[in-house]
């Protein structure tokens, strides 16, 4: 079976001082985790290193929301997979739909990204979804597939095992919008077919999906239940200590 994954996007808020008070929130609230779940929160850059200091005597791992594609050089702004790595990141997301939309990111860049991380041993957390115009139109499965194959061009069969998809529909993130639960199921069970017929079988089960959009306590069960979700991408409610507990203890439950 595989692990659940509930991974916390704080996006543009909390600095040093706010993390380290959500921090010790969380820490309150969620003394231990069960060994059946993976927790992650990702911080905005300048409270990674303070974060993971804080973490240190937890099972809650740090991710980054961002990562550039080149090593090192003359990047104004950038922060490369190294110097998270040094910074004790274990993850990273890539391609959320904030940066796919306000900042230029690309397919193609998802993918340099994509691999990137793996070089640098940083799991990457790629997202994937469509608008509420596409899936409208009937293009979503088409589109969400196109963006899977192309952030998977040219990554192995066991590198692809240590990346995570988080399927964000976009329509769904910050709204206060979720998609249902069949929904999500339908497209978790549509990615691990692309998967499949980029991999086999083994690869595509083996890889984790997580649903992110507006995931909240009074919904995570049932979206946490669903046979192809591994976890969640959660925004909002990560901000607030308690809510993002709770959804850690109802990952235990399921698992
Ligand atoms: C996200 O930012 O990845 C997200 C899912 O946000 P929210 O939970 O607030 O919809």
């Amino acid at each position: 079976m595989r692990r659940f994954l509930i991974a916390g996007n704080w996006k543009m808020n909390c600095g040093p001082s706010d993390a380290a008070g959500l921090l010790e929130g969380l820490k309150e609230q969620k003394s231990e985790v069960s060994e059946d779940v993976d927790v992650l929160v990702c911080p905005p850059y300048v409270s990674l290193s303070m974060s993971v200091n804080y973490l240190h005597d937890t099972d809650i791992q740090v991710g980054a929301q961002n990562l550039h594609f080149e090593d090192n050089g003359a990047f104004t702004g950038e922060v490369s997979a190294s110097m998270l790595t040094e910074a004790g990141c274990a993850y990273v997301i890539i391609g959320h739909s904030e940066r796919r939309q306000y900042f230029g990111e690309t397919d193609e860049s998802v993918n340099k990204k994509t691999h990137k991380a793996i070089d640098h041993n940083l799991g990457p957390v790629v997202c994937v979804g469509e608008s509420l115009e596409q899936r409208k139109e009937g293009i979503h499965f088409d589109l969400v597939k196109d963006q899977v194959t192309a952030a998977f061009d040219g990554i192995n069969e066991v590198d692809a095992l240590d990346v995570v998809i988080a399927y964000e529909p976009i329509w769904a993130i910050g709204t206060g919008e979720t998609a249902s639960p069949e929904q999500a199921q339908e497209m978790h069970a549509h990615i691990r077919s692309v998967l499949s017929d980029l991999y086999d079988e083994d690869t595509s089960e083996g890889v984790r999906i997580l649903y992110g959009g507006s995931m909240k306590p009074g919904n995570a069960e049932e979206l946490l239940g669903q046979k192809d979700v591994d976890g969640g991408l959660i925004g909002g409610a990560s901000l607030d200590a308690e809510s993002f507990a709770q959804i850690i203890t109802i990952a235990e439950k399921l698992s």
